[in-house]
């Protein structure tokens, strides 16, 4: 069978699915794989890498592919080019996708969603979402070192002492822990904030201080943090607000899955902060946590330079890329029939199991997915 990689065709995406060095775990469970040409090439991958590991490069890699995968979603043109019953695996949300999705169902595709993996511990290694959030963690505090013209760190020299940073991080999930991380580890001193009732530890555990507001704690279903309420929204920005006023660089990272990213802190708030001040929202894409941010830009809101994220993991294309690879390897394994008696890998979803039921968006002709079902469809 044949699993082909397909080159990334939208605006500013650099990633690929597969890197050279994983390619070997896919022709060991008994797969060809073919490569689109120049599909590695943003993340500074050739193709004489693929080839020497093992794949073929080839322009119709994904015409006559068992399974394609991807970063993003193929776009119309190329889904309307896969034989019936081809899988895909790649990110596909389905809120923001819904044409991909009817033509998924309408070619026949059985398309996987990395997004929806569920969130136990046996899928863990093939968690893209927080392989990703990591990512974008790392990268949203070198973005607000890069960006504040002062130290991180404490320096004391003999010309005098110059104090660290005054860093907050907003959302301490897996991209605010790391942003929280690699914050500390340039020194600075760094206060966070979560509504979830864990996350205090986390923080405290990354060597950070957790700041306390005396409010309820909103822990959702699957460890996941739930809406908050008007009230509770407007009381959490009060109280947030000196600590927001008092920070050189803020790092906000909150999400609700499946809602538009909760907005934390406004345009008033961010007017509060010192001259030189950074903002980095890095859910600007999916609505903002700052008012005013905008994704892809840096704006000037009073004294602060406010850089919005978009596609943030793609700028770290070469690690991304490793990231999700593993991650889609793990996946396509748990999809593969190996042992005695079947001849070589035979890619064959078992729908019993929760996370290809789980993940599985259209199969068959059908849309599998309840809640994009019941979107696209209407009620059952
Ligand atoms: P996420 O991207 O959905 O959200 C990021 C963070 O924003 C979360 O910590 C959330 O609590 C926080 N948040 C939401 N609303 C907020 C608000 N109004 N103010 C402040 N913070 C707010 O979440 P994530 O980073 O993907 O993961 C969240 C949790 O799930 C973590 O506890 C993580 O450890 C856990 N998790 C578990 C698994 C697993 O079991 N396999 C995998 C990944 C993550």
């Amino acid at each position: 069978m044949r699993i082909a990689v397909a080159a990334e065709t939208r605006d500013g995406e650099a990633r690929v699915a597969l890197v050279p060095e994983l390619v070997g775990k896919l022709t060991a469970l008994g797969y060809d794989v073919a490569v689109e040409p120049g599909a590695g090439i943003h993340a500074l991958l050739s193709d004489d890498e693929y080839v020497e590991a093992g794949a073929t490069i080839d322009a119709a890699a994904i015409a006559d592919a068992d399974v394609v995968v991807s970063v993003q979603p193929l776009d119309v043109d190329r889904i309307r080019r896969l034989r019936r019953g081809t899988a895909t695996v790649s990110f596909l949300p389905t809120t923001f996708e819904q044409a991909v999705v009817v033509d998924l169902r309408d070619c026949g595709i059985t398309a996987f969603a990395m997004e929806l993996v569920p969130r136990i511990s046996r899928a863990q290694s093939m968690d893209a979402l927080s392989s990703q959030a990591l990512v974008a963690g790392y990268r949203s505090a070198i973005v607000a070192a890069g960006m504040l013209r002062r130290f991180f760190p404490l320096n004391m020299t003999a010309a005098g002492t110059v104090q660290p940073a005054d860093v907050v991080v907003l959302g301490a999930g897996v991209a605010g822990l790391q942003a929280i991380a690699t914050s500390k580890r340039l020194g600075a001193v760094v206060r966070a904030y979560d509504v979830r009732a864990a996350a205090a530890e986390e923080i405290r555990s990354m060597g950070a201080k957790a700041i306390d507001l005396e409010l309820e704690t909103l822990e959702g279903t699957g460890g996941y943090a739930r809406e908050m309420t008007e009230d509770r929204a407007t009381r959490q920005r009060e109280l947030l607000t000196p600590y927001i006023a008092a920070a050189d660089a803020l790092i906000t990272t909150a999400a609700v899955p499946g809602r538009q990213a909760p907005m934390l802190v406004t345009g008033a708030m961010v007017e509060q902060m010192k001259p030189g001040s950074v903002v980095v929202d890095l859910a600007a894409e999916t609505g903002g946590n700052v008012e005013g941010s905008v994704a892809g830009e840096v704006v000037r809101i009073g004294n602060a330079q406010v850089w919005g994220g978009r596609n943030v993991p793609s700028q770290m294309p070469g690690p991304a890329s490793r990231l999700y690879a593993q991650n889609i390897v793990n996946i396509v394994t748990l999809m593969t029939l190996t042992g005695e008696g079947v001849e070589s890998g035979v890619f064959a979803p078992d729908f019993d199991d929760e996370i290809v039921a789980g993940s599985c968006v259209t199969h068959d002709g059908e849309i599998r997915h309840e809640p994009t079902r019941a979107a696209l469809e209407g009620a059952s």
